[in-house]
């Protein structure tokens, strides 16, 4: 075990309030796609990120087809959690875990094991499936079935308005009870490790700034620079399906 990995491990077992912020890259081991890194789907494909734009979605008919075509077939149904996500399910059993924020709408951490009650989807989930014009939600196969069944764009059963995954989309507000939450938490934590989170997209990338105004001390687990690796009391690098289960393991 490398010696930054060794204090991680220490800081983890001293601490009483951890907060976890996870994104994309936790997940990427697992074969969901990265959408707004360098390799991208998005970056590659600027037409697909139409599917994720809340204007697009409600104004064309195709767009939303092809966002139920990407859903009934895409990896997100079948993807299982790796090594990483298991760490921090791992990790609620051995340390103080207060809070796991996650960028990610993929569901994983739930599926690796982690306390739903410690999970905060600040993006939103694609396992449920929401009307955007009243307050109509199901579980996500719900609409799949019927999507299966031979409808292109299926409708609210309660009003007729337009069903969309239960995911933010660009041009949507996040829930305010889910980000007001995630902000109390890093404000009363004690150690802040990001996740797999390049810390650009607001307003997630803002939680560590609660977390260094409360005084705790960051970790930054990520592939590529972030802009708070300066103020980080360690930076590790290395694939996050290695290096969690290390440290996690030590602790
Ligand atoms: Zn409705």
């Amino acid at each position: 075990m490398q010696a930054d990995q060794a204090a991680i491990a220490s800081w983890i077992r001293g601490a009483r309030a951890i907060v976890v912020l996870t994104g994309a890259g936790i997940s990427t081991e697992s074969g969901i796609p990265d959408f707004r890194g360098p390799n991208g789907v998005w970056t590659k494909n600027p037409a697909a990120e139409k599917t994720a734009t809340l204007q697009h979605y409600v104004s064309d008919p195709e767009v939303r087809a092809q966002a139920w075509h990407n859903r009934v077939h895409g990896r997100y149904w079948d993807a299982e959690p790796n090594a990483g996500h298991r760490a921090l399910a791992d990790l609620e059993r051995r340390a103080a875990l207060d809070t796991l924020v996650t960028q990610n709408i993929d569901g994983l951490h739930h599926k690796a094991g982690s306390s739903p009650e410690k999970i905060v989807e600040i993006h939103g989930n694609v396992r449920e499936v929401k009307c955007l014009s009243c307050a109509w939600r199901a579980p996500m196969e719900v609409a799949l079935d019927r999507v299966r069944a031979g409808e292109v764009d299926p409708d609210c059963p309660e009003c007729g308005g337009i069903l969309k995954s239960a995911t933010i989309s660009f041009g949507e507000n996040l829930v305010p009870a889910d980000l007001a939450r995630s902000q109390q938490a890093a404000a009363r934590g004690d150690l802040f490790l990001a996740v797999g989170t390049t810390l650009t997209v607001y307003p997630a990338a803002g939680l560590p700034e609660y977390a260094l105004a409360n005084g705790a001390r960051l970790v930054v687990l990520n592939a590529e620079p972030t802009p708070f690796d300066p103020a980080a009391g360690a930076v590790v690098r290395e694939p996050l399906g290695e290096a969690l289960p290390a440290i996690v393991g030590a602790v």
